[in-house]
């Protein structure tokens, strides 16, 4: 399993960095969008397009 940071950019244009295997729900810290949702594997991204993957 490879653990990975995604850099994720909201619809409002805000862009945050999220665990790939997020285990908490992330919300978007500028409007509060759920900008990914655990799976119990590789959180899914909700809201929001991935831009760049960050190789921890
Ligand atoms: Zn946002």
């Amino acid at each position: 399993m490879t653990s990975k940071f995604l850099v994720v950019k909201c619809e409002c244009g805000n862009e945050q960095n999220i665990f790939s295997h997020a285990s908490s729900p992330v919300d978007c810290k500028v409007c509060g969008k759920r900008l990914a949702s655990p799976s119990g594997g590789k959180a899914i991204i909700t809201n929001g397009t991935v831009v760049k993957e960050l190789e921890e």
